[in-house]
């Protein structure tokens, strides 16, 4: 399988927009640099950031085992997705694949370029229907998501079966891993040269606490991360984004500090939650969240509004009817939710 043939017509032949930032790369510190129409006058945000994120790319590189080349860095992991769109997926033409109950970024961004959606429900325990899935897809089928763990239901899919998708699927498979610092399951990420339609995406938003820096990473092969490369915004992710994710990256000791205390909260809620008469079931979690049933989700989900605690309703999802998705939070804040959860009434 030679994914390149997967690529649209235009952009196979597009050249990425050379920056002045790119044109001129060995920089040493006493170049004077006057091609970018810059104020020269340093307050240490005056320059352009680096187009390709080299410190960062270099820290995650050596991270996660995975040369530099097959990192490509977005504004959030949602940026990177829309990349992959607009490489492989020809408007009004094409059709991606995904697998509801999940994330809804994937079909928002397919209704944004025109591309349609086929969607194959995840089973009653939430995971992928292979043969289905290999049945719904065409030949312009360019897409397949898989979110893994999956957001809301909170699971990882069997290993076995994402397997199968990738050996058999004649376009590219995308694994979305923005949990999979959560997760007992490990990462795609050590299979990239087994497979050449394998793209993953990680985040900075979740497991390392900088949603607010939007910092997506995606991992694939060195060709398909030069066409990504060859169509991003030159100055994606900015200056503050950069030095914020170097400055977490090189404290990774905290981040699984963190990991840990949240990982042991889920514990706790989930012991605690089964004692909530409402709730009617609780889904096994390899996330930082949990999916539980209850006996009226907008009813309860407005009782905890009012008390001040917001969680997100999913019970308008497939398979998630009276549904909601509660994020693991602080012990603090774990506490007064299974406070306010046991004195609302029956
Ligand atoms: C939160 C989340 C993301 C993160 O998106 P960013 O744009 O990187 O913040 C990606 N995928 C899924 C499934 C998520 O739940």
């Amino acid at each position: 399988m030679n994914v390149l043939n997967l690529i649209r017509e235009n952009i196979k032949s597009m050249q990425p927009y050379a920056s002045a930032r790119d044109e001129f790369t060995e920089s040493t510190s006493d170049m004077v640099f006057l091609d970018a129409n810059e104020n020269p006058f340093n307050n240490g945000l005056n320059r352009y950031p680096d187009p390709q994120q080299q410190e960062v790319k270099k820290m995650l590189s050596e991270m996660k085992a995975v040369s530099t080349e097959n990192i490509l860095l977005g504004n959030g992991s949602d940026e990177v997705l829309d990349l992959i769109f607009r490489a492989f997926c020809e408007p009004n033409k094409d059709n991606i694949i995904i697998l509801p109950p999940t994330y809804g970024m994937y079909k928002v961004l397919a209704d944004i370029n025109a591309i349609d959606v086929i969607e194959v429900q995840l089973t009653s325990d939430f995971q992928p229907k292979t043969q289905t899935i290999l049945l719904a897809a065409n030949e312009k089928s360019k897409l397949l998501f898989l979110c893994s763990p999956n957001n809301p239901t909170g699971n990882s899919f069997s290993r076995v079966q994402v397997e199968i998708v990738l050996r058999q699927f004649k376009g590219i498979v995308v694994i979305d891993e923005a949990y999979i610092d959560f997760s007992v399951q490990e990462s795609w990420l050590n299979c990239l040269e087994e497979f050449p339609n394998l793209i993953i995406t990680q985040t900075l938003s979740k497991a390392y606490g900088m949603a607010g820096i939007r910092l997506g990473v995606c991992y694939a092969s060195k060709e398909v991360i030069a066409v990504l490369n060859s169509i991003k915004p030159p100055y994606n992710v900015n200056e503050l984004s950069q030095l914020k994710a170097l400055e977490r990256l090189s404290n990774i000791k905290e981040v699984q500090n963190e990991i840990e205390q949240i990982k042991n909260q889920k514990e706790i809620l989930l012991k605690e939650l089964k004692e909530v008469v409402f709730i009617e079931q609780i889904y096994p979690s390899d996330a930082n969240f949990l999916l539980i049933k209850v006996d009226n989700a907008t009813e309860r989900y407005e009782q905890l509004i009012e008390k001040g605690i917001v969680v997100r309703n999913r019970s308008n999802q497939p398979l998630c009817e009276n549904c909601l998705r509660i994020s693991v939070g602080t012990a603090e804040e774990n506490t007064q939710l299974i406070k306010v959860l046991k004195r609302l009434n029956k």
